[in-house]
């Protein structure tokens, strides 16, 4: 059984959008994961097909309503549906490469796209939505953020990249930044390709990739080297 992969939105049409490009789209195309964007206004129940409302305690914007959100949530994904359900929201736990790879041995994962100020807290509560950030800074809506997540899982399944595009060495697989990467030409206006990369020595080269990521992560994210 392949990742299935579940977007609630009030945008479905688009879906797959980037998702259909390049590796991860070639990976749909071959059925090593499958994605169906489901229509939230669909579930809507008045003549208005009305999705949202004001908020409770007054302040700007519009809520997805709770009711109709709860009804596309359970039209996708049955009580016993082993995937986790997900929230796209700046205020949920950040986004990490270790949670996509959890994710990439899973089952698939249902996923909502908030609009507009969010969605009703109780609906969070009662479908068990976990609620997952990509980032310190806010978004229109959960779509794009969807996306992300999707891209960052899906190249981790199995298959998906070719040897060729092996992701063992790349940045945060480690708890660390990748090193700088070069290729041909060999002078590039008046710069050369360190000269250790064109050694042949192999360990002389992993070892000047090892302390190359090393001095990038600490002045760049030394957040990653503490963890
Ligand atoms: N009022 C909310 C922001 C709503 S933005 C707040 O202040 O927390 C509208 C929708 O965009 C959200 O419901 C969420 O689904 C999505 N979104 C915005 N920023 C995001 C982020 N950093 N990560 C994931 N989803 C985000």
């Amino acid at each position: 059984m392949s990742f299935s992969a579940d977007v609630v939105t009030l945008f479905p049409e688009l879906f797959p959008g980037p998702l259909g490009a390049s590796v991860i789209g070639r990976g749909l195309g071959e059925g090593r994961w499958s994605l169906r964007a489901t229509q939230l206004r669909g579930f809507a129940t008045d003549r208005h097909r009305t999705v949202d409302d004001t908020p409770a305690g007054g302040g700007a914007g519009m809520v997805l309503k709770p009711d109709i959100l709860a009804a596309a949530i359970d039209a996708v994904s049955p009580a016993d549906d082993p995937r986790p359900r997900l929230l796209m929201s700046p205020r949920g736990v950040p986004l990490t490469q270790a949670r996509a790879h959890a994710l990439a041995l899973g089952p698939g994962a249902v996923i909502v796209c908030g609009r507009f100020e969010g969605v009703d807290q109780r609906v969070v509560e009662a479908r068990q939505l976990e609620e997952i950030s990509i980032g310190d800074y806010v978004l229109a809506g959960g779509e794009v953020a969807a996306m992300v997540l999707l891209e960052a899982v899906v190249r981790l399944i199995p298959g998906v990249l070719g040897a060729a595009e092996s992701h063992a060495e790349e940045s945060f697989e480690d708890g660390m930044l990748e090193y700088p990467q070069y290729t041909r030409p060999q002078t590039f206006e008046d710069r050369e390709i360190p000269a250790i990369l064109i050694s042949g020595d192999h360990g002389k080269i992993a070892k000047w990739r090892r302390a190359q990521s090393e001095a990038l992560t600490r002045t760049r994210r030394p957040d990653l080297l503490k963890k």
